[in-house]
C-alpha cells in the first residue's frame, strides 16, 4: 500500500535520474521525454547550470521572509519585466497560485471602482489550476465535479469567439477583467484565430476591463517567444507564469502593469516561501540560458520541423482529426479516445501525454535536438498508426 493520497492515475514506473530530454528508471531503462514533466523543464532534466546555481545558492542562502528584500528576487522581477514589459512582479510557488494572484487583483480593481460584484471572463476548456479559485475558472467539468458549491464572480464564453466576449458586456456591468489561456494546454493544444488576442484587448480597453493571461503553460520561451503574447503585438495587464519558469523548482509569477500592480497594498496578498533565494536563483539561471544557448529561437524551428514530419506522416490517416502546433506546444488530435497511448509509448520507451480525452500532447524540452525529435516524431506516428489497427 502507498501512503500517497491516490489523487493521480500513475504509470508503473519510477524514474531515477535523467540528463537532458533523457531518464533512466529504477531497471536501467532510457526513456526519451517529450512531455518535460508537462512543460517544466524546458533546459531538459538537470542542466548542469541550473544544478551548478542551485547548489552554490543552497550553500549562501537558502530562505528568508518575505519581510525582507530579497535580493533574487529583485533581479528576477527586474529580468521578466525587461523581457515582458509589465514591470512588476509577484512570486508564489505554482501555476494555480499565480491565477489566484491574479483573480484577487482583478476583485480588489473592481472593488476599487465601486463594483461590489466583480466578474471576470473566463473560456471554455480552460485550465487554470485545482484551487477553489482557479477550478472555478477552469472550464472543465470533470475538474469541478464534487467540489461544488464554486465561487461565484464567473462567466464562461467558447474560447476563440469574439463575439461572446462582446455580448458579455451589453448585460453585464459587473466585468472587470477577461482571463484566458493564449494558446490552451490542458484543453486540448487549441490555437486561437490569429486576431485574437488584438481584439480581446481592443475589448478590454473598450470596457476597462483587465487583459489577464494565463501562461503557465505557454510561457518561459514554449510557443517559440519569450511570452506567447508576444506572437500578437500586445501587452496584456496581467500574466501568470510557472512551469517553466524554474527548470522543475516550485516558482510561480503573477505579473502586471505598474498602473494595476499598485492595487495591492501590503496586507492584500502574500507567500511564505513565494520567490525564496533558492527558487529565485533558478529562474534567473534558467532565463540566462535559455538566452545564451538561443533556446527560443531553436524551439520555434524544431516545432516547425515536428509539426511538419507529423503532418507528412500522418497525412494518410482519416483519424487523424487536426495536426495543431505552436512552438513546442503540439497536439495531434485523433478520431477517438486515445489515453491508453501513453502507456503504449511507455511500453516503446517514449514519454507523451493524451489530454482531452483525444489529443496527443508532446512538450519537449527546449534543448532537444532535431535526431531526438525526429526520433519521437517516428515513434509517436508509428504508435497512432498501430493505435487504429487494432
Ligand atoms: C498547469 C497549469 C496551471 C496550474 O499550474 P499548477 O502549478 O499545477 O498549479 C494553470 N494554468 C495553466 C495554463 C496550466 O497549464
Amino acid at each position: 500500500m502507498s501512503n500517497v493520497m491516490n489523487t493521480y492515475t500513475r504509470l508503473p514506473v519510477t524514474f531515477v535520474k535523467g540528463e537532458g530530454v533523457w531518464l533512466w528508471d529504477s531497471d536501467g531503462n532510457r526513456y526519451l521525454d517529450a512531455l518535460a514533466g508537462i512543460a517544466v523543464c524546458g533546459l531538459g532534466h538537470c542542466h548542469p547550470r541550473i544544478a551548478d546555481v542551485l547548489c552554490e545558492q543552497a550553500r549562501t542562502l537558502i530562505h528568508t521572509s518575505n519581510i525582507y528584500y530579497i535580493e533574487q528576487q529583485e533581479n528576477l522581477a527586474a529580468r521578466l519585466a525587461s523581457l515582458s514589459g509589465l514591470e512588476k512582479a509577484f512570486f508564489c510557488n505554482s501555476g494555480a497560485e499565480a491565477n489566484e494572484t491574479a483573480i484577487k487583483l482583478a476583485r480588489l480593481s473592481g472593488h476599487q471602482k465601486g463594483i461590489s460584484l466583480p466578474t471576470i471572463i473566463v473560456m471554455e476548456h480552460a485550465f487554470h489550476g485545482r484551487t477553489m479559485a482557479t477550478l472555478t475558472a477552469t472550464g472543465n467539468r470533470k475538474v469541478q465535479a464534487g467540489f461544488e458549491p464554486l465561487l461565484s464572480g464567473f462567466v464562461r464564453v467558447p474560447y476563440n469567439n469574439l463575439e461572446a466576449v462582446k455580448q458579455v458586456a451589453v448585460n453585464n456591468k459587473n466585468v472587470v477583467a477577461v482571463l484566458v489561456e493564449p494558446f490552451q494546454g490542458e484543453g486540448g493544444v487549441n490555437i486561437p484565430q490569429v486576431h485574437y488576442l488584438q481584439e480581446l484587448r481592443k475589448v478590454c480597453d473598450e470596457h476597462d476591463w483587465l487583459l489577464m493571461l494565463d501562461e503557465v503553460q505557454s510561457g518561459v520561451g514554449r510557443s517559440g517567444k519569450w511570452f506567447a503574447f508576444q506572437h500578437s503585438g500586445i501587452v496584456p495587464d496581467v500574466m501568470t507564469l510557472a512551469k517553466g519558469l524554474g527548470s522543475g523548482v516550485p516558482i510561480g509569477a503573477c505579473l502586471a502593469r505598474e498602473s494595476v500592480a499598485s492595487i495591492f497594498k501590503p496586507g492584500n496578498h502574500a507567500s511564505t516561501f513565494g520567490g525564496n533565494s533558492l527558487v529565485c536563483a533558478a529562474a534567473i539561471e534558467t532565463l540566462a540560458v535559455l538566452e545564451d544557448e538561443k533556446l527560443i529561437d531553436h524551439a520555434k524551428e524544431l516545432g516547425a520541423f515536428m509539426h511538419e514530419g507529423f503532418r507528412a506522416q500522418l497525412a494518410d490517416m482519416d483519424q487523424v482529426v487536426e495536426i495543431r502546433s505552436q512552438g513546442l506546444m503540439i497536439g495531434i488530435e485523433l478520431a477517438r479516445p486515445c489515453g491508453e497511448l501513453v502507456k503504449r509509448a511507455l511500453e516503446k520507451k517514449l514519454l507523451l501525454n493524451v489530454t482531452s480525452d483525444k489529443v496527443v500532447r508532446l512538450l519537449p524540452a527546449l534543448v532537444m535536438r532535431r535526431e531526438e525529435a525526429k526520433l519521437v516524431v517516428d515513434t509517436t506516428c508509428q504508435l497512432i498508426k498501430d493505435f487504429f489497427k487494432h
